[in-house]
């Protein structure tokens, strides 16, 4: 068994389901453990994947995103980044990519990234197209996946492709 430890960032604007994908997948209350400075809660874990023992360290906002900038010392060592926003509003997406341009410009490392297009039970009010998201998700390089935390569908997915990349490049 080899260990491999991450650093996990929750990026998208307030409201497309951050915290609700996260408190989905680690099936528990998130951590109200605000971290003062960076203004961010985590919560770590853990799973026996291929041969390794991946810790990952999820984190989260707490709701300063509204302000349309993190502290980059909020993403700045992550080795991940999910890049969240909501099919049912077409603006949320416009944001990722500015969240996706920020990280491109203030990371220097090859940070994974999984784009992730959440509220797919909304699908009478999608303003987002399954096709429109993968086509920008492949553009980046990154991971698409289409999730909704309401009925637990593709989050597991999303955290499984991203953990996987992150084995690749270990
Ligand atoms: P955040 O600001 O990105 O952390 O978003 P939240 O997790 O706080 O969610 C914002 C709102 O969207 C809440 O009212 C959630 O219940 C709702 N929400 C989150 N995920 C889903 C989803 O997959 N489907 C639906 N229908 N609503 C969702
Ligand atoms: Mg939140």
């Amino acid at each position: 068994m080899q260990n491999l430890d991450t650093k996990v960032v929750c990026l998208g604007t307030q409201g497309v389901g951050k915290t609700s994908i996260v408190m989905r997948y680690v099936g528990k209350m998130f951590s109200n453990n605000v971290n003062p400075t960076i203004g961010a809660s985590f919560f770590t874990f853990r799973m026996n994947i291929e041969n390794y023992r991946v810790q990952l360290q999820l984190w989260d906002t707490a709701g300063q995103e509204r302000f349309r900038s993190m502290a980059p010392m909020y993403y700045r060592n992550a080795n991940a980044a999910l890049v969240v926003y909501d099919i049912t509003e077409a603006n949320s997406l416009d944001l990722a990519k500015d969240w996706v341009k920020e990280l491109q410009q203030n990371v220097e490392h090859n940070i994974a990234m999984c784009l992730i297009g959440n509220k797919s039970d909304l699908d009478e009010h999608r303003q987002v197209t399954t096709e429109e998201g993968k086509e920008y998700a492949d553009s980046i390089n990154a991971i698409f996946v289409e999730t909704s935390a309401k009925e637990n569908t593709g989050v597991k997915e999303a955290f499984l492709q991203i953990t996987q990349e992150l084995i690749k490049r270990h």
